[in-house]
């Protein structure tokens, strides 16, 4: 088990830079995701790991080590394959004694290792079936199981999951974070969906264009995010971002979002040229007459069960609320908006976060 870091690392294919000036240390044990848009260069951090890619410039460590001149093999990191690679034909078990066959490890090595390694993953009493009779999470354990038996520092998985259905995701995905928790194995995971990265990276970097954004666990990066671009990658519905225009009110305050939520000017930094609202911090009421402020317009309700997506119209944008249950909203009704300032965020020119 070993940390990985990368120094100042920069990767070009010819004019299309790939990485650029990227820097993060992965803690031994850590389950790491990289998040970001498809071509953003979450695949060619994972090759450059492997050394499958050399760095135009920077530096790649594992355990501490330089290993820019060290074979893909002697850096022995293992690509966990998406479980629906096992091979169809095969045992369980004869997947996962696979990679020591092809090594041509000795017979009774690779029978020890297999048991040893099943037994870790609790699989032993699958190993006679063909992946088509095993849960996806049971895939996953055999997938693992397979990179496993190589012993390596640390695993590696490119979008494992996203070919799967929805449910199938969340079981794969449950199922991953208990068996690296048990293994407490350094995993390097790439993907491109918000909520698994979310569920579950112990941290996380955000990536653009080549570049890593914000690095943090997906909390304080959900609650903290550095830039509007980071604040827009996570949740669902995304973050209202309204643009940060005082109307003047002679009632008192100050109003932002068409001068439907009010805001004290003294709560606001001086170079904000943006606020955002995630969802679940706006708060819908129904209109009264004497509030400060102007009513704006219910435009769609969505129930979904457990909460309802609200669409309001404020009168030049439109903003969502989550709301808990089914709170009685009709469309078209007035509604008073709020947030607390506590929960509001604040972007500058730049769309870089600003300190409260
Ligand atoms: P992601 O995995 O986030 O989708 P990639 O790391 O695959 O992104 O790609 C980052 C950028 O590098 C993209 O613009 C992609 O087209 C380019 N790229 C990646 N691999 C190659 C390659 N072998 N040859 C040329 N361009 C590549
Ligand atoms: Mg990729």
């Amino acid at each position: 088990m070993a940390g990985i870091s990368f120094r100042n690392v920069s990767k070009s294919y010819g004019k299309t830079v790939a990485v650029k000036n990227v820097s993060f240390d992965i803690r031994p044990g850590e389950f790491f995701c990289f998040f970001g848009p498809p071509l953003s260069g979450k695949s060619t951090i994972l090759k450059l790991i492997l050394g499958l890619e050399r760095p135009d410039e920077g530096e790649v460590l594992i355990g501490g080590k330089p290993v820019n001149d060290i074979s893909p093999a002697a850096r022995n990191v293992a690509m966990v394959f998406q479980n629906l690679a096992l091979f169809p034909h095969m045992s369980a078990g004869d997947n996962v004694r696979f990679p020591l066959v092809e090594r041509k490890v000795p017979e009774t090595k690779i029978a020890a290792r297999v048991e040893a390694v099943a037994a870790k993953l609790h699989i032993a009493h699958l190993l006679h079936k063909p992946p088509a009779q095993l849960s996806g999470g049971e895939r996953q354990r055999v997938a693992i199981a397979r990179a496993l038996v190589r012993d390596p520092v640390a695993y590696l998985m490119d979008d494992p999951i996203s070919a799967l259905d929805a449910r199938l995701r969340e079981e794969t995905r449950v199922e991953l974070k208990r068996i690296q928790g048990e293994l407490g194995q350094t995993l390097i995971y790439v993907t491109h969906d918000q909520e698994e990265a979310m569920s579950v990276a112990d941290r996380m970097a955000i990536m653009e264009n080549g570049r890593i954004r914000q690095i943090g666990s997906p909390v304080e990066i959900y609650d903290r995010p550095a830039s509007e671009y980071v604040a827009r990658l996570l949740g669902a519905p995304v973050m209202n971002i309204m643009a940060a225009e005082l109307n003047g009110n002679p009632g008192g305050g100050q109003h932002i979002a068409h001068g439907t939520i009010g805001i004290s000017q003294e709560a606001l930094p001086k170079t904000v040229t943006a606020v955002g609202i995630r969802p679940e911090d706006l708060k819908v009421e129904a209109w009264s007459d004497g509030r400060h402020g102007k009513p704006a317009r219910v435009f769609e309700v969505e129930p979904l069960g457990g909460y309802t997506v609200v669409t309001i119209d404020t009168g030049n944008q439109k903003l969502r609320a989550l709301m808990r249950g089914q709170p009685r909203v009709t469309p078209d009704s007035a509604v008073a908006l709020s947030c607390d300032p506590a929960k509001m965020h604040f972007f500058g020119p730049a769309g870089e976060a600003l300190a409260r």
